[in-house]
């Protein structure tokens, strides 16, 4: 399985010169194995995807987390979604309240988006998700809610014996800044237990996560790590940048945590257009 990252930036795109190392796009990954394709969130990335590689006969499933701006921000300029012979799928976070065709069609009509969702030509198919776990192609899906603010999932996808797990808005324990002891009161760890590949949420360096933004639903680099090792992943991925750290300031946190740290598994930042083979 191959995973390309399409957007790798929390809260919103940026174009400064200055960010363009680790990409501007915010949220969007794409899983290939073979012919099969699997788009997950559809941030401002899911645009710049080069849709001539996809078979048009074929349907297209697009999953997102959560309805965050930054992880949908995408959708309404994903061109197969224009296509009347297109079969697309899309699925997202069951809420109690509202259903997500409801939700969805808040940011799909005037006036923040000209078209609303019955209109767009493809008529996606909308589902929803919870605990879950579903099969889409060779793809093996399990999905649960983790804490973020808002209905939010984290993904952890199997194929062919290798696992990815994809939680890029997560905070894994509530009002603390120090993973539980008991294993079971941390979010997101059944999905991310000895998997091959984590892709997190680390927005934050660890000071500035102390002084202001602990409940913001985002991690630092150090409480990122620690999840991972803690759940004994095999390889790690920081995601979702804040866009207020240009490139210098990105590399220096990481450097800086890279070197007051020593974590048995590889740790890298994602950068935007990476693939990474599991
Ligand atoms: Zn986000
Ligand atoms: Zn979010």
């Amino acid at each position: 399985m191959k995973v390309v990252l399409h957007g790798t930036r929390g809260a919103y795109p940026t174009s400064t010169p200055e960010n363009q190392k680790y990409g501007g796009d915010t949220p969007c990954i794409e899983l290939i194995h073979g012919e099969e394709r699997l788009i997950i969130d559809a941030g401002t990335g899911i645009i710049g995807i080069d849709w001539n590689r996809y078979d048009p006969s074929k349907r297209l499933d697009i999953l997102l987390t959560h309805l965050h701006m930054d992880h949908i921000q995408g959708l309404g300029f994903c061109k197969p979604l224009f296509d009347p012979n297109r079969e697309v799928h899309i699925w997202g976070p069951k809420n109690g309240t509202y259903s997500l065709n409801t939700r969805l069609n808040r940011f799909l009509s005037p006036p923040l988006f000209p078209v609303v969702l019955r209109d767009i030509p493809s008529q996606p198919h909308i589902h929803e998700l919870s605990q879950s776990e579903i099969e889409l192609g060779p793809f093996t899906i399990q999905s649960n809610y983790i804490v973020h603010p808002g209905p939010t999932l984290g993904f952890r996808i199997s194929c062919e014996g290798k696992t990815l797990t994809y939680i890029p808005d997560h905070e894994p324990m509530i009002g603390t800044d120090e993973l539980y002891n008991d294993d079971r009161w941390i979010s997101g760890f059944d999905l991310a237990y000895k998997t091959d590949l984590l892709i997190h949420d680390s927005q934050y360096e660890r000071e500035e996560y102390i002084k202001g933004k602990i409940g913001w639903g985002h991690s630092c680099m150090t409480i990122c790590s620690e999840f991972a090792a803690r759940t004994q992943v095999g390889r790690l991925v920081f995601f979702h940048h804040d866009p207020a750290h240009n490139d210098t300031r990105r590399t220096q946190m990481f450097e800086d945590f890279m070197e007051s740290s020593n974590y048995s598994f590889p740790i890298e930042l994602a950068v935007q257009g990476q693939e990474i083979e599991i």
